[in-house]
Parts: C-alpha cells; structure tokens; sequence
C-alpha cells in the first residue's frame, strides 16, 4: 500500500465551560484543532489529529501543526502507511524533533492499518482489557469554592477522579486542594496538578500544606530536577508530565524513583507508535500512567481510547475524553462517556467517521 495524498482540515473548537484555565493564568477559549486524512492507493483513508494546548503549554502550537505537515507530508507520499515504524523512522530523519507535527499523520496511519486489517486500533496495539477505561476531569483554575462546585457536579455526572488545575497562588492552591477533597468520598481520586507553575519554595510550600491529603501532586515545577527535589521532600504520590517527552525521560525518572505516575499524551511523544513503545516500557517497569493527549476533539479522542483500552487496567491510572470538553463534535464513531468511563470502538481502525460538513474544505493538500 502507498501514499498517494494528504489533506490537512481546520476547525475550532470552542470550550463548553467558555474556557479552561490554567498556571500561571494561562487560558483557551477556543481549540485550534488540526485534521490530518492520509489517503492511499487501496482506496482507504485514515483519519488523525493534533491538538495543541495552546502555545503555552508545550513547545507546541496551532499554526505550527500545520506548516510542520505542510513541510513533511510531501515526503511521505510512496510511502507505506502500514509499516509505522519504517515510516515513525523516516519521518525523524526528514525532520527533526517537532513531535506533534507528526502525530496526526502517524494516527492516521494506524487507522489506516486497522481498516486494512479489519481490526480495531486497540487490538493492533495489544488488546482489549476490560469493559472500559476510568477518565479523570481537568477542573479548569477558578476560586476554591467554584472548583469545589464543578467537582461536585462533574462527580454526580460519574467522573470519580477529578485533576485540579493548581499552579496558581500557593495560599489559593491551598484552598483549592482542601475545599475539593472536602467533598469527595475517600474512594475518590484527586490529582494537583500545577502545570510546572510553581517555584520550588511555593511547592514546598503546597506538599507541606496538605501533608495530611489525600491528593497526588502532578508536575510541580518547571525541571525535572526541580520537580525531583520536591518529590524527595514529600510523602505525596507524585505524578510527572511535561517533563516526560520520551523513552531517555522515563528511564531516568524510573532510574531516580522520580515519580509515582507519568502522563503520557500522543503528541508529546510523537503519535500512537511511539506513545505505545512508552506505555510498553512503563508497563514493563511497574509505573502506572495517565494515557491522554495536550487536547483535542472527537478523532484524538478515539485514538486515546485504543492507546488507554489496550493497557493493562492496573497500569491504567487515568484517561480523558476530551470530545466532552467542547462544544464541536468532529466525527461520528468516537467514545462517549458512560458513568466516568469510555470504551474504544470495536470497528476497524479508530472507528470514526469525520463530519466534513464539519471540517469543510482542505485547507491544504499534496
Ligand atoms: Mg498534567
């Protein structure tokens, strides 16, 4: 099989909440969400998707997805897109660095490979465990009590693990972490998650604080050494995420007991190949993982349904359906949240169908 085209889709995506904050006072009202469809000679289309966070999260951005395709998918045409890792390998050597830039096209190239096989991603990728998969709610940063609201509501509408959006003042961050855990139920999990927005003196600060919390701290500061120093000074199961961007970064946190979780999102990796090949080695290590991506719509969130279904549940810690965030549904097919959980389609591929009366024209193709 061979490539003989690629297109490239825009489309918005606006917050249901109206935006979703962050550190530092970081915010998005509308996602910039990039569409990639890799077309081939056997007639089969495959769909993917990046989704930065916006450009302040990661060293990733919009516009950048999509000069970045624009500058690599030309290269891949005659290409096979059912040998991934030929092709993950091709594309690092016509490109350097830029992860995100090929996320949605070697996503889309597992949709193609599952549609060849007849097979659902999540088999491709090692199988399906379970019913389903558990997700988490990102509480987007407000006042402590407003947090403490939307937890509530988000837990009676199931979620039963909720990630704060911390990283903020270290007295309000304070509040915020005592006035969700008030009212979870101890089976409950509750991650703070500053994003790398605090100083080491403010985190040290924060883990003293709530000692006594039941509460996992995620990504406290900016280093990874940063982040080491706190986890060495608290007794807080400690979750690492933006600083874990690849095989080298896991081992080491492994190597230096750095972290009890990792995070890992599609696009920091790379795509599904290389987010699987660090799922694989986490799981071989015994380190429990959030299975995600920076954002996205309906197609990211399938494929972070096959990457989270195909993980052994122990290993599991936490998922996202990130389609439940926005207000624009981009493909029919995708996972729909049940009681906090959400199972990977059991059709070939990723098992979704793009609405292009949704995505509209290309905005670009080869
Ligand atoms: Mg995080």
């Amino acid at each position: 099989m061979k490539i003989t085209g690629v297109k490239v889709y825009q489309v918005d995506l606006p917050l249901c909440e109206g935006n979703y904050s962050w550190s530092e006072g970081k915010s998005v009202d509308v996602f910039d969400s990039t569409v990639v469809q890799v077309d081939t000679d056997a007639g089969i289309s495959g769909f993917g998707e990046v989704c930065p966070l916006g450009p302040a999260y990661l060293p990733a951005y919009a516009v950048g997805a999509r000069t970045g395709i624009q500058e690599l998918a030309p290269q891949l045409v005659g290409d096979d897109p059912t040998q991934l890792q030929t092709l993950n390998i091709k594309m690092d050597r016509v490109m350097k660095g830029h992860p995100y830039v090929k996320s949605a096209i070697d996503m889309a190239c597992w949709d193609i490979l599952g549609k060849a096989a007849g097979m659902p991603v999540c088999t491709l990728l090692g199988g399906r465990y379970g019913e389903d998969v558990v997700l988490y709610r990102a509480i987007s940063q407000r006042p402590a009590a407003e947090m403490a609201e939307n937890v509530s509501g988000y837990r009676a509408e199931g979620y039963r693990r909720f990630q704060l959006k911390v990283g903020g003042k270290p007295d309000d961050d304070i509040d915020r972490i005592r006035a969700v855990r008030e009212i979870l139920q101890p089976s409950d999990k509750l991650v703070a998650d500053a994003n790398t927005g605090w100083l080491m003196h403010e985190a040290m600060r924060v883990v003293n604080a709530v000692r006594d919390v039941d509460v996992y701290i995620e990504q406290p500061c900016s280093t990874y050494d940063q982040c080491l120093s706190i986890r060495r000074n608290t007794n807080l199961p400690f979750v690492l995420d933006e600083v874990i961007d690849s095989v080298a970064a896991i081992l080491k946190g492994a190597s230096d007991h750095a972290m009890d979780v990792v995070n890992i999102k599609i696009s920091k990796f790379g795509g599904l190949t290389k987010a699987r090949q660090a799922r694989d080695l986490c799981v071989s290590l015994g380190i429990a993982m959030t299975l995600e991506d920076s954002w996205g719509g309906d197609i990211i969130t399938a494929a972070i349904s096959h990457l989270a279904h195909s993980t052994p549940t122990e290993f599991l810690f936490t998922s996202t359906d990130f389609n439940s965030y926005v207000t624009t549904s981009i493909a029919d097919g995708a996972p729909h949240r049940l009681n906090g959980r959400m199972s990977a389609s059991t059709e070939p591929g990723l098992g979704i169908r793009p609405k292009f009366e949704v995505l509209g024209d290309p905005i670009w193709e080869c």
